[in-house]
This record gives C-alpha cells, structure tokens and sequence, in this order.
C-alpha cells in the first residue's frame, strides 16, 4: 500500500516510520473533558426552553479539547496511561486516514479532541501528521 502520510513524535520530533508508534488520546482526558462540558452547558442551558444561552465571555470557558499525541513506545511519556491509540502502521495512507475518520465520528467522545486539526493539520503548519513526497 502507498504511504502518503507519516506521523511525527512529539517527544523526538522524528517521523514514525514502522510499528514503534502511534497517535493517542488520553482517556481519562477525554472525560475529565467530557465531565467539565456537560457542566458548562447544564450552567448555560436556559431552564425553561432548554436551549443554550450564554455571554461572549462564557465562550472561553470551555473547557480545551484533548490533544491528540503522537510518539513512539520509547518517547511516550505515560506508558501507562489508559489510551486509545492509533498504531503509526495503521494511518499511512488517505484511505486509511479516512477510515479513521469514520470510526471515529461514531464516538460520542471525537468532539472533545482536536482531531478536526489532524485533518487540517495534513496541509498547515502542524506537525503531528504529515505528507510524505
Ligand atoms: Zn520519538
């Protein structure tokens, strides 16, 4: 299969060339996260129609999204953590990419991470997915 993309390390900042890596997402982020949301719209959701009303201000208290990471086994810096990883082997290509993609919009989670800036992050500045000629 053609390899259009590459991962590149966080910790070494190397691109990922065979199974030593992946690209993960912190669980226990993702809902701590996920938690801190619902909060924020319950406080914000008028309670007789239901629907979300908030100040300019409050926009800034939403809680960030989860950053996707990427790193190889050996740079990882929470082995341990419980995690949904994406083995570098498995997104090398656009089909891959977008397969990814798919399985990913059925998790009600996806929106709590940045994963909208690994998509666009292919053709901008961000250095976590990338090209390769
Ligand atoms: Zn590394």
């Amino acid at each position: 299969m053609a390899h259009d993309l590459a991962l590149i390390c966080d910790g070494c900042s190397k691109p990922i060339t065979d199974d030593a890596g992946y690209l993960w997402v912190d669980n226990r982020e993702v809902s701590r996260t996920e938690h801190a949301f619902r909060k924020w719209e319950a406080e914000h959701t008028d309670a007789i129609d239901g629907s979300l009303s908030f100040t300019g201000g409050a926009i800034f208290d939403i809680p960030e999204k989860v950053r996707w990471q990427v790193h190889h086994a050996t740079c990882d810096p929470a082995p341990d953590a419980s995690s949904y990883d994406i083995p570098a082997t498995k997104i090398r290509s656009w089909a891959e990419l977008l397969e990814w993609t798919a399985h990913l919009m059925e998790k009600s989670w996806l929106t709590h991470t940045d994963w909208q800036d690994i998509l666009r992050g292919v053709h901008t500045s961000d250095r976590r997915l990338v090209t390769v000629a």
